[in-house]
């Protein structure tokens, strides 16, 4: 029976890396960056310090350890708190100006340095190079928003009630800010918050993801290089043991004033419970589970490109990835056809670097292993496999097809996080929003359709925060980002995102004469 397992283990990898197995990979892939960019301890108060012990960084692709990083504790996280604490009354007397060419002194720093940081993605995270450089791009467009958007906080000035009174809104940095963030966009999702946060006034102590740190700490070199002010950006890279110790600082600690937040949403609950305590702002980006509609009046190549760049983009795993494929009965043979075509022609297996690479491993053995199990439910409930179907070596899945899909499943239940496209066929409109919004999730939702009124009412019905109408791949710095339900609190990017960082308090200026 083993020696079966193994055979058809090396068959399947044969399959999907031609001429290279993990351990090929692991010999012919290292990661080769710039030295001051493979920064490995954590960054405090404008220093790199070292802690008890270290913890590893491996790649996910191979296995292989690529780094030993500071396991920072407790201790280390309320020094950080401290220091961003002490920092913020001299960063928030900054002038707008001030802090906005720092932002985009950072933002070119990342633009110039884009191949060494994308490589660092690539090896940490296991997307690909080109996704690795999409997400320099994407993280970096949020430096340079913000910079643009730190000179364009506005108060009011208001009617007064009284004629010897004149009222002013004025809007203020919040404080500290603690930012937790994911591994599936290491580089991205500290931006994101730290742009908008730094343009407001307020300092950050980040923690990345325990897989995923080489890239938060490459971001404070490059802080420490465009001249952000020591203890305004702070780094506390540590161990998924250290976490519920070090999250607890960072959510309960009295001098912090906000909790930024993207991953699940049983890890944002735990956060937001822990906030309660000391009433601290929160903003919450958690699961999705996006339903990806295609009515029979869609353009059918058209969706079936948005479907493969929606479900397909990092192996699956973003929070806006399409989760659940509904698709009208009159579209859904042509449709999943042409889709299986395409699956077979764009997507290829293999380490990021190798650029004939379309889809890398998951991030680890455990998401691999859930993506596995969704599909072992779905086809003991009578869904089809048309393509893929295996787990391989390592955290490699199979870009998977499925139909025959039904809402009893798993997969159409859970988010999935991975590389598999259920397909649930339905018959009318309302039933298609009554299956999308069946779900405790509301962060993402896509449709194709050429009805100008059924996308109208589809829009408006969708219960989610963010709708791609004809389109697959939604996210910009311009636009919000946000879920509703138990996809999250509060939005990012936009004109919105900096106002998560601020307050705003009542002047009422009383006593005037006339
Ligand atoms: P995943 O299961 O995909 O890793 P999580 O929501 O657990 O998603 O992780 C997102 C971020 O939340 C990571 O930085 C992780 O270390 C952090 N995290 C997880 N549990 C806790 C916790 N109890 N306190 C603070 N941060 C946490």
């Amino acid at each position: 029976m083993r020696s079966f397992c193994l055979l058809r283990t090396r068959y399947l990898l044969h399959q999907v890396f031609p001429g290279q197995s993990i351990t090929t990979m692991q010999r012919k892939y290292s990661l080769n960056v710039c030295a001051q960019l493979l920064r490995t301890q954590g960054y405090i108060d404008g220093h790199w310090i070292s802690a008890a012990s270290t913890f590893p960084v491996v790649d996910p692709a191979t296995g292989e350890e690529i780094a030993k990083v500071a396991d920072c504790g407790p201790a280390e996280a309320k020094q950080a708190v401290d220091s961003a604490h002490k920092a913020f009354y001299t960063w928030k007397q900054y002038t707008a100006k001030e802090r906005s060419v720092l932002l985009r002194k950072w933002f070119d720093l990342l633009t110039l340095h884009k191949e060494d940081l994308a490589k660092l993605i690539t090896f940490e995270c296991g997307k690909t190079m080109k996704e690795s450089l999409a997400e320099i791009a994407y993280s970096s467009s949020f430096l340079e928003w913000f910079s643009e958007q730190a000179r364009r906080v506005y108060g009011d000035i208001v009617q007064p009630n009284t004629r010897d009174r004149r009222i002013l809104l004025l809007k203020q940095p919040v404080g500290v800010a603690s930012v937790i963030t994911p591994w599936n966009f290491p580089s991205a999702m500290i931006t994101r918050k730290v742009g908008a946060a730094l343009a407001a006034g307020c300092t950050v102590v980040v923690k990345p993801a325990e897989d995923t740190p080489l890239s938060a700490l490459a971001l404070a070199e490059l802080a420490g290089q465009a001249g952000i002010p020591a203890g305004v950006f702070n780094v506390v890279p540590c161990s998924r043991e250290k976490t519920p110790s070090v999250g607890e600082v960072l959510c309960t600690d009295p001098l912090v004033a906000m909790v930024s937040f993207t991953g699940s949403t049983a890890t944002g609950k735990i956060l937001l419970k822990q906030a309660a305590d000391t009433v601290k702002k929160t903003s919450m980006e958690l699961g999705g589970h996006a339903p990806f509609i295609v009515f029979d009046s869609a353009d059918v190549d058209k969706a079936v490109a948005g479907a493969m760049a929606s479900k397909f983009r990092n192996s699956g795993q973003t929070c806006v990835c399409s989760n659940r494929f509904l698709v009208q009965n009159g579209i859904h043979d042509h449709f999943v056809k042409k889709l299986g075509q395409a699956m077979d022609t764009e997507l290829r297996l293999g380490h990021g670097s190798d650029p004939n690479t379309t889809q890398g491993p998951l991030i680890n053995v455990r998401a691999a292993q859930k993506v596995e199990n969704q599909i072992t439910d779905a086809v003991s409930r009578g869904a089809t496999v048309l393509r893929g179907g295996k787990r391989l070596d390592g955290s490699f899945v199979q870009p998977t097809l499925l139909v025959d899909v039904t809402t009893d499943m798993l997969c159409t239940q859970q988010e999935t996080f991975g590389p598999l496209l259920p397909v649930i066929r339905f018959n009318t409109e309302e039933e298609a929003l009554a299956i999308a919004n069946a779900s405790q999730m509301g962060l993402a939702g896509y449709f194709y359709s050429q009805d100008i009124s059924q996308i109208w009412r589809v829009t408006e019905a969708l219960e989610v925060g963010m709708v791609g109408v004809n389109e697959g791949i939604i996210s910009t710095s311009e636009a919000s980002f946000g879920g509703v339900k138990q996809s999250g609190l509060g939005r990012e990017g936009s004109k919105y995102g900096i106002d998560e960082y601020l307050d705003v308090k009542y002047m009422c200026f009383g006593g005037l004469t006339h």
